[in-house]
């Protein structure tokens, strides 16, 4: 077995929260602002464009791992979830992650920690909302309680997950935490697909097909016009229906407050957002229009 000289380990990998609470404060005291990265693991590029941000806008970089089962409305999902930590450490590390953070669950969910409901409001309701009924409220739980352990200066998201990116900022809102949300654009495939860890699912006939579904926001984004968005929107659910998918959603909406955007006047920030499961494996993706 190899093991690296202790010279050239760079990232420290820490279980618990005073541990960490520990080394944070001696990152502070020295000044260094803190960059955060929450990731469920089996990293990829797309996960490691935001610990470059994180390197970049901030003095210390922390990712954490941790697979959060509030999160999951499917148990089937939260089962089949990839897991790829010795991958994961080493990618971090070859990226120059200063601080992995490792938290066994019962760290996050102590046996008798409160369950707290988080009045996110309409954000909450649709698109994702509807078809994952108490997803956010587990994104939420989660964040809330990383954001509280690691208090960073920055919380660096993925535009992948565009709507928990609204929904994270609208907790933000409402919970007394300091951080910046700084949202990082999608990083995709060669051949367009948006990077997830649940590509890792997909066979090569499933994988061949999953592009479709950035080509088709793309289409949507070349043809995007002020006017009535029914036409576009019916088009790209039978172009993904034609192609084997069952969309949850094809919707147009109000880049902000995710409101659907029947007719666009032209001005409105507009993003298109796409959920379709390729049998039994769901992509999401998304575009701005505007
Ligand atoms: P996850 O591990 O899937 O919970 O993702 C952790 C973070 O990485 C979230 O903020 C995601 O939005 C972000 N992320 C996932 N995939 C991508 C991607 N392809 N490009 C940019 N960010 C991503």
């Amino acid at each position: 077995m190899y093991f690296k000289p202790f010279t050239e380990i760079k990232m420290i990998l820490i279980k618990t929260i005073h541990e960490l609470t520990i080394l944070l404060e001696i990152e502070r005291q020295q000044n260094r602002s803190i960059g955060f990265v929450p990731t469920m693991g089996a990293l990829h590029a797309g996960h490691l464009a935001l610990l470059n941000a994180a390197k970049l806008q901030a003095g210390c970089s922390v990712c954490s791992i941790f697979v959060n089962p509030t999160q999951f409305n499917n148990a089937h999902d939260f089962e089949k979830y990839p897991i790829t930590i010795e991958k994961d450490i080493d990618m971090l590390e070859a990226n120059g992650c200063d601080i992995l953070f490792l938290p066994p669950i019962t760290e996050i969910y102590p046996e008798h920690h409160r369950t707290k409901i988080y009045d996110l409001g309409y954000i909450e309701t649709v698109l994702e909302g509807t078809f994952r009924p108490g997803h956010y409220q587990g994104v939420c739980q989660v964040v809330d309680k990383l954001l509280s352990i690691v208090a960073p200066d920055k919380l660096f998201l993925g535009q992948k997950d565009y709507q928990q990116c609204m929904v994270i900022r609208k907790m933000l809102e409402i919970e007394p935490h300091i951080a910046e949300v700084v949202i990082v654009p999608t990083v995709r495939e060669a051949d367009g697909l948006a990077m997830s860890s649940r590509n890792l699912r997909l066979n090569i006939q499933q994988r061949e097909k999953a592009v479709l579904v950035s080509r088709t926001l793309f289409n949507i984004k070349e043809t995007f016009k002020p006017g009535p968005t029914d036409q576009l929107q019916s088009s790209a659910v039978e172009a993904l229906v034609s192609h084997g998918f069952k969309p949850d959603y094809v919707a147009i909406a109000d880049a902000v407050t995710l409101e659907p955007i029947g007719n666009w006047n032209g001005n409105t920030p507009a993003v298109a957002l796409i959920a379709a499961y390729m049998d039994d494996i769901r992509l999401i993706d998304n575009v701005l229009l505007n």
